[in-house]
């Protein structure tokens, strides 16, 4: 089997101005396609990565055989000369085009791709609903008030999910997000903030899981300072507390907050994940299957990852393909914790992006079961956006 030709989708939702999910469809000289997502949908980076694949294909696919993901991982790694160095567009592209891979492996061989990685040792997903701060419901909204925080949990509570994240700093009480959290935090703001996570807490009761999720924004002493309040609220995990450019901060917060951190999604392949493997600072892994170098590499810094008893949760904010693709590899893994849903999955916007529409029912999901990943592109929809093609 030859690579023939590869599409590559730089989606724009009109409705959405900010999200651009990028999907690739490699097609071969037998017939058979396979889709993959570069996780680089939300914020800067899209456009650089749909020409970053657009680069890779010219120089390396259109005649490879696509069964060899392993030998393309490492050709993609060195012959690109800046794989070596790292980064998030390359790697959000070797992604992509390695998903697709398997993909179409799994169509060849007529199994589910989890079948290739390991088989079902997860059937049923438990799942948590995402990133509250920007409510749970078919539109986005800035949430500011406490009472709001305790809504939107309550919303998703009612659709059978038994945890829930949220990201209490995003906003200050106007609703603005520019401002700087790696200062002491003061009095008014740890009020402030530490309100609206004791509101999901009193309305959700304490059965429900709460994840404290944070971006990176705080600096190692007021990621410090916020522990006490997630220890007081008793969160499941504490999220990208501080950034990952200095690993020996990570370290510092870790000793010093009483509740598992949680990082990795801007983390991508077995030696980015090791400062933090080996100094025992990240409780539970979340690598991104569109970041961290596909299937190829996502396998192997899980298996890395049960090493060091550290648990997985695939960090999905895409489009369906990264939806699906998170699935079979936490249907597969034995380390696998609980599923990511994230509130812009739920919406008409990014739903109507591929033919199926993966979703979870009672706050679990099962994977798809169709040769392959289980996922097609919506042509309707994905050719009204910017789109190239490698042949
Ligand atoms: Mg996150």
């Amino acid at each position: 089997m030859k690579i023939t030709r590869v599409e590559i989708f730089d989606i724009h939702c009109p409705e959405r101005p900010p999200w651009n999910p990028v999907f690739i469809r490699i097609h071969t000289d037998e017939g058979l396609t396979g889709v993959g997502e570069a996780g680089l949908a939300y914020d800067l980076g899209h456009s650089a990565a749909a020409h970053m694949i657009k680069e890779i294909a010219e120089a390396m696919l259109i005649g490879f055989n696509p069964f060899n993901t392993e030998l393309l991982w490492s050709r993609m790694l060195r012959e690109s000369f800046w794989g070596l160095g790292g980064g998030p567009v390359l790697y959000a592209a070797m992604s992509a085009i390695d998903t697709a891979l398997w993909d179409i492996k799994g169509k060849a061989s007529g199994v589910p791709v989890y079948q290739l990685l390991g088989g079902k040792t997860n059937g049923k997903l438990r799942t948590y609903a995402s990133q509250l701060q920007f409510d749970w419901d078919k539109e986005c909204t800035k949430l500011t008030q406490p009472q709001q925080y305790a809504e939107a949990a309550l919303k998703a509570v009612a659709e059978g999910y038994d945890a829930v994240k949220v990201d209490p700093i995003v906003y200050d009480k106007d609703g603005n997000s520019s401002f700087d959290r790696t200062k002491l935090f003061t009095q008014p703001q740890m009020r402030l903030f530490g309100d609206r996570l004791r509101a999901i807490r009193s309305a959700v009761g304490p059965d429900v899981d709460i994840i404290f999720e944070s971006h990176s924004l705080m600096g190692a002493a007021s990621a410090i300072q916020m522990g006490e309040v997630i220890e007081e609220v008793g969160c499941m995990m504490y999220e990208e507390p501080v950034n990952y450019l200095n690993s020996a901060v990570h370290k510092k917060v870790a000793e010093n907050v009483k509740v598992p951190i949680a990082g990795g999604e801007r983390l991508y392949h077995r030696w980015d994940v090791r400062p933090y493997f080996e100094d025992q600072s990240i409780d539970v892994l979340q690598p991104d299957v569109g970041l961290c170098g596909g299937f190829t590499e996502a396998k192997k810094v899980c298996d890395y990852a049960d090493v060091y008893d550290i648990r997985v949760q695939a960090h999905v904010c895409g489009g369906p393909v990264a939806t699906a693709a998170s699935l079979h590899l936490e249907t597969a893994i034995p380390n696998f914790l609980i599923h990511e849903h994230h509130t812009y999955a739920i919406k008409s916007w990014n739903r109507e992006l591929c033919i199926q529409d993966p979703q979870p029912v009672n706050g679990f999901f099962e994977v798809s079961e169709e040769p392959g990943i289980g996922i097609e592109l919506n042509d309707e929809i994905v050719y009204r956006s910017p789109n190239m093609e490698v042949k």
